[in-house]
């Protein structure tokens, strides 16, 4: 064998590179680090961009948008292509996109399939991740699909549903005593020591697969951006990679208009409502409190100016709701014959809250991503 041929074969998108989001710096996509060395965190550029001209009609997956992602690789468990259901509630009606009903469980899916193509196509065997849940579970299932381990970090508070479920798929999971942070920071170590670093909120391919929601959505409304979107917020990389969607149909002219993006966090960890309420180009300095809502328990969220900016770019607004209204939310979602975790119902109790408050109006189109299914068990 000569060396050539025992050297990895590397596919891929040709001109792609990282950039920083908050410098501007350009990094190649082998760069050993997940982040820039000013700290801020990495966004693709040179990636292809939407045209309704593009698109596979006759794929009934994610992948029915392929040619605007990032990859040429393809690594599908079927994601994608999730219903949308019109209830009456909080005296309006609005539209519920059924996103736990992914391979996994959670929308996190929509990501993972991009991140693990990516690794897939780079030849990478071995990675790392930290996680209260959702994001392990859909890399532990996208890792044993392409066949790359997986180690995660988690708290050892997660719920004991997830752990299961993350286990079952073959990943080694690595319970780390204390906090969320404690957890990343363990990740982080791994990675400096040589893992590849897989993270949900750090890599940018996941932005990219989180974008074909908003190509999905649009679609299913005929070709329109809704009027208002309530996101579940933690890193708010879920409302991040909607918007860049929902910024590159406006550029090719598929919709008229950005739809106003809300983030709703809960009372006690809300760093980005706390940034936005006090005018702040990023997210506020703050001491977590206890939540129901683990999924989105982010006291330092890394795309946090990022995703403060396109809130304020679509005319959108921060919510914070308590847990008690997230139970209730949760328990009237129910009642309507869809079953989500306690996380994805702060996104529910922030639709009440900004009816409410009069943000959001009868005869808007509003949609709410239902983003974790009630069948994971306990918080997150
Ligand atoms: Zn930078």
């Amino acid at each position: 064998m000569t060396l050539l041929a025992a050297l990895p074969i590397i596919r891929g998108m040709a001109g792609l590179s990282f950039r920083c989001a908050a410098c501007g710096r350009e990094y190649p996509l082998e760069a050993a680090s997940w982040n820039c060395a000013c700290g801020g965190p990495f966004e693709l550029a040179g990636g292809p961009a939407f045209s309704r001209a593009g698109l596979e009609p006759g794929e009934w997956s994610l992948w029915r948008y392929r040619a605007f992602l990032p990859v040429e690789e393809r690594v599908s468990l079927g994601e994608g292509l999730t219903p949308l259901v019109a209830l009456e509630l909080f005296g309006l009606e609005a539209h519920f996109k059924l996103e736990f009903l992914m391979p996994t469980g959670s929308f996190k899916d929509r990501g993972t399939a991009v991140l693990v193509s990516f690794l897939k196509e780079r030849g990478i065997r071995e990675v790392v991740e930290d996680s209260s849940g959702n994001a392990a579970a859909s890399l532990a299932a996208y890792c044993a699909r392409a066949g790359i381990r997986a180690r995660i970090f988690v708290p050892s508070y997660a719920s004991p549903a997830k752990l299961r479920q993350i286990e079952a798929y073959g990943a080694e999971l690595v319970p780390v005593p204390g906090s969320r942070a404690d957890a990343a920071r363990a990740a982080e170590a791994a990675a400096r020591a040589g893992s590849y670093y897989a993270s949900h909120y750090w890599s940018p391919f996941v932005l990219e697969g989180l974008k074909t929601f908003a190509y999905e959505l649009a679609e299913q409304l005929g070709w329109r951006a809704p009027d208002n979107l309530i996101f579940p917020s933690g890193h708010g990389t879920f409302l991040l990679g909607a918007y860049f969607g929902f910024r590159e149909l406006a550029q090719a002219g598929a919709i008229s208009r950005l739809p106003r993006l809300f983030a709703a966090q809960a009372e006690a960890c809300a760093p980005l409502a706390e940034g936005f309420r006090l005018g702040l180009a990023g997210p506020a300095e703050i001491t977590p409190g206890e939540t129901i809502a683990e999924g989105i328990r982010i006291a330092r969220p890394v795309r946090g100016p990022q995703v403060l900016k396109a809130i304020r770019e679509s005319a959108g607004g921060v919510v914070t709701v308590s847990d008690a209204e997230a139970e209730a939310a949760q328990r009237e979602l129910a009642r309507h014959g869809l079953y989500v975790e306690p996380t994805s119902a702060v996104a529910v109790a922030g639709l009440q809250r900004l009816v409410e408050r009069g943000s959001i109006r009868p005869g808007e189109l509003t949609v709410v991503p239902l983003t974790g299914s009630g069948l994971k068990g306990g918080s997150g």
